[in-house]
């Protein structure tokens, strides 16, 4: 998966201690004399590795001392009281992630064009990343010191690519040998340990599905509720996957799994209350399937993963629906009512009482870029915002060039995809959406900058989510 909100690590340094970035003013540690380039290397004696060390070691102490380094060499001991649950106003450098040991056949490594941006190529295989954004590891290459760590300090939950819970499948799939691959050891220590596994297969036709996948979620099952879900996604392989030993996957081979894990997850609900195994959304659109209803995903433990994504933004865009029907059907009894006051109303034709709502809203008019896989499915929605508010929102489908292959979800497209369909947009704006543009800088995936993409277009581009555009809709503006 790709991990886009965190920095490289190739060019960066470990260096003792953790950097601040920004000190709050007038804040506790405004107060300490931190600033910003300091380092925090020890807090009561104890090493600091990460801000994950400073918050687990400063948690709940009300009398500390800090070893701070500053820029120009000094080292400082402070001394600290604070009051309980203080906050010290500090924000620090991102963690540099560890790198993974593994050639997995799948990796989105080998699928990357020669020239995409050098981040894109960073395998990250990290625990600290997997408790703070959700990534996936393997714990191939883990060590014990991690694992000690993630006990110590309740790194919980966990999110772990399994693949296949039979060895020699995993290694295969992993590319490594079995010895690397074996990871059951730790994952019983970590379940020992309380500490709570959320598991992914990536499913690869031929390799890891039909009986094997069903081995692997009995086998992950039964470590429920410490194995709390598992999300089966399917492989998807852009055009620069030229590995033979992969096969793509096919509407037929989604309907077959479905059928599959159906049985499974009727299984799991009667024996474990929870559906447990969960089928990433592109396999029920590949199969031409109805997506399952809101209550199949309990509470979307894997929703970050691509699984029940469309049903929770289907579910808001009922709300919305709902609100906009709701002012509409207000402001329209407002108007009669004033009206019917001045006798006018007799006037007003009948057409135009149904509109007098949603003024503001319905002078909406812009183009929304999407994946092709989701494009149909936000279409249907806005079409019925349309239908309700007068406006003129149209959902284009972006083909995705730069990776090719089976690449269809929105989340990988790129400025050169953008730009293929400027051709296609009306009204007075653009929305695109917003993880296609990196977290922390207005760059996009094939290294094209936001404002170079923004120059080629004659009308404003919004990246928003599917929340911020909800809220534009119901605001009726898409200007910040
Ligand atoms: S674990 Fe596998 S898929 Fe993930 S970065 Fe490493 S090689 Fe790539």
């Amino acid at each position: 998966m790709y991990e886009f909100a965190v920095a490289p690590a190739i060019t960066q340094l470990r260096r003792p201690g953790v950097l601040i970035s920004e000190v709050s003013p007038e804040s506790l540690a405004d107060e300490l004399e931190l600033a910003p380039n300091d380092r925090i290397v020890r807090v009561n004696g104890r090493v600091v590795r990460d801000y994950l060390d400073f918050r687990f070691q400063t948690a709940g102490e009300t009398d500390l001392l800090l070893q701070v380094k500053k820029p120009n060499g000094e080292t400082w001991e402070i001394e600290v009281e604070r009051e309980e649950g203080e906050d010290f106003g500090l924000m620090f450098e991102q963690i540099v992630p560890r790198q993974c040991a593994n050639e997995c056949l799948f990796c989105f490594c080998k699928g990357n064009p020669a020239d995409a941006r050098p981040s894109l190529f960073v395998r990250d295989e990290d625990i600290r990343l997997s408790f703070l954004y959700g990534n996936y590891t393997t714990l191939s290459s883990i060590t014990d010191d991690e694992m000690k760590r993630i006990v110590e300090q309740r790194l919980s939950p966990q999110y772990v690519s399994v693949h296949a819970t039979d060895l020699k499948t995993r290694a295969y799939l992993l590319g490594v040998d079995e010895k690397r691959a074996d990871i059951f050891g730790k994952l019983n220590t970590l379940l020992e340990n309380d500490i709570e596994i959320h598991a992914q297969v990536v499913l690869c036709p031929t390799i890891n599905d039909g009986l094997q996948l069903e081995k692997t979620l009995r086998d992950l099952a039964s470590h429920y509720p410490k194995v709390v879900s598992t999300a089966v996604v399917p492989v998807a392989l852009t055009r620069y996957n030229t590995d033979e030993r992969l096969t793509r996957v096919t509407p037929e081979f989604c309907r077959r799994t479905i059928g599959e894990v159906e049985k499974l997850q009727k299984e799991f609900r009667k024996n474990l209350g929870v559906t447990f195994a969960f089928l990433g959304d592109e396999i029920y659109i590949k199969a031409g399937l109805p997506i399952p209803s809101r209550k199949h995903y309990g509470n979307y433990p894997q929703i970050e993963d691509g699984v029940g994504m469309i049903r929770s933004f289907t579910n808001s865009f009922e709300k919305l629906l709902k609100k906009l029907a709701n002012r509409q059907n207000a402001e329209t009894q407002n108007f009669v009512a004033a009206n019917v006051r001045t006798h006018q109303l007799a006037i007003v034709p009948k057409n135009q009482k149904s509109e007098v709502g949603n003024r503001k809203l319905n002078s909406l008019h812009g183009t929304i870029l999407t994946g092709e896989m989701f494009a149909p499915i936000l279409s249907e929605q806005i079409q019925r915002v349309n239908a309700l508010i007068n406006s003129k929102l149209k959902v284009r489908a972006v083909p995705n060039v730069y990776f090719g292959g089976d690449v269809a979800v929105a989340g990988l497209l790129t400025g050169k995809d953008y730009l293929a369909v400027r051709g296609q947009i009306e009204g007075d704006f653009v929305v695109i959406p917003k993880h296609t543009i990196k977290s922390d800088e207005p760059i996009l995936l094939d290294g094209m900058q936001f404002d170079e993409l923004q120059a080629q277009f004659n009308v404003p581009i919004y990246a928003l989510d599917t929340e911020d555009l909800i809220r534009q809709i119901l605001a009726g503006d898409f200007r910040e």
